[in-house]
């Protein structure tokens, strides 16, 4: 059996917040719009005039009505205006300096540009430099859809997912524009630094998509029985204890093993920095293994409220975090071995 622990208050609802009437109405207005080919034109040439190097002087480069006009090439200025007038507040300012586009407009437009900018790259059997967290073994990496495959050549890897290639240790998504002007394994790297920096924000309760709040559960698993990272049968999962961030507004969510949570930490990374060890190096490189060695005890230490603790080792000093239903840290103790 698995039990799950949620927070319920006023912020935070037993299910993602569904679309009220209002935001349906703001949605269907805002599609509308968009579904227009000039209105299109008009965001993708403000979209091109955007420079935002601080050297930039955005009077310079900031389109006037006319510019704009000359720019998307479209016949009648009366037409014209009546769509650039539809995108005005929402998608466009007109500020002293020329046309803008609005923070949205940004936002909705590097969504659909990281996703098109380049078509559908992939690649296959790259090896690459990152251990497996189970031997320790060079992993290699495929990818496609947008999803990179991390494969050990010598162990069965950690995923038991029918129809997948054996040794799979992890399956991501990657916005394909990471790919541009990278190299495979640049953009395996940089893509566990932006993933990092996800992980990290849905932690401390910020969606790094939306900046919404989090709505966050713990699920710990009564009869686990997983051995060397396998997947346990009762859950389906590879740790006793985990946590979901699910995004209120936008619902990105991800979910990982709760020990994982205790990295945004100061007195973690101190711990683990005292220790020789860059736990942010660690987790870019992917080298989980060694993080997940040191974790000596992940418990269940009190239930209302809930409260998890988590004891890491390292060379005989111990450090013991206390998380909240939030896996938020609510107390650290740390004990060092006296030198003989
Ligand atoms: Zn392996
Ligand atoms: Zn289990
Ligand atoms: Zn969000």
């Amino acid at each position: 059996m698995v039990t799950f622990y949620m927070v319920n208050d006023n912020v935070h609802s037993s299910q993602p917040k569904g679309l009220t009437e209002t935001n349906s109405t703001q949605v269907t207005e805002a599609f509308a719009a968009l579904a227009n080919e000039t209105r299109v034109e008009i965001l993708l040439v403000l979209w091109s005039a955007m420079d935002p190097r601080p050297e930039t002087d955005a009077s310079e480069t900031l389109p006037s009505f006319v510019e704009l006009y000359d720019r998307v090439k479209y016949d009648q200025t009366s037409n014209f205006q009546y769509h650039l007038e539809k995108l005005t507040g929402q998608f466009v300012n007109k500020t002293d300096e020329g046309y803008r586009l609005t923070t949205s407009a940004k936002r909705v437009l590097s969504t659909v540009l990281a996703g098109t900018v380049t078509d559908a790259p992939s690649f296959a059997e790259e090896r690459i430099d990152a251990a497996c967290m189970l031997c320790g073994t060079s992993t290699i990496v495929d990818y496609s859809d947008g999803v990179l495959t991390q494969r050990c050549p010598s162990c069965d890897g950690v995923s038991q997912e029918p129809n997948e290639p054996e040794g799979v240790i992890a399956k991501e998504y990657r916005p394909p524009v990471g790919l541009k002007n990278r190299t495979p394994q640049e953009f395996v790297q940089q893509g566990k630094t932006w993933q990092r920096h996800q992980r990290h924000a849905f932690i401390e309760g910020a969606c790094p998509e939306c900046s919404g709040t989090i709505t966050t559960t713990i699920s710990v698993c009564d009869d686990h029985d997983s051995h060397d990272l396998t997947v346990c049968q009762h859950c389906e999962r590879v740790h006793e204890i985990d946590a979901s961030f699910v995004c209120d507004v936008c619902k990105s969510s991800i979910r990982t093993g709760i020990w994982n949570t205790i990295l945004t930490e100061v007195a973690v990374i101190a711990f683990f920095h005292d220790h020789g060890l860059d736990t942010k190096a660690l987790e870019d490189k992917f080298e989980y293994g060694v993080l997940f060695d040191a974790v000596e005890q992940v418990t269940v230490d009190a239930e209302e409220p809930l409260e998890i603790a988590v004891k890491v080792e390292l060379d005989g000093d111990s450090l013991t975090i206390i998380l909240d239903d939030e896996a938020d840290v609510i107390d650290v103790t740390e004990r060092v071995r006296k030198a003989p």
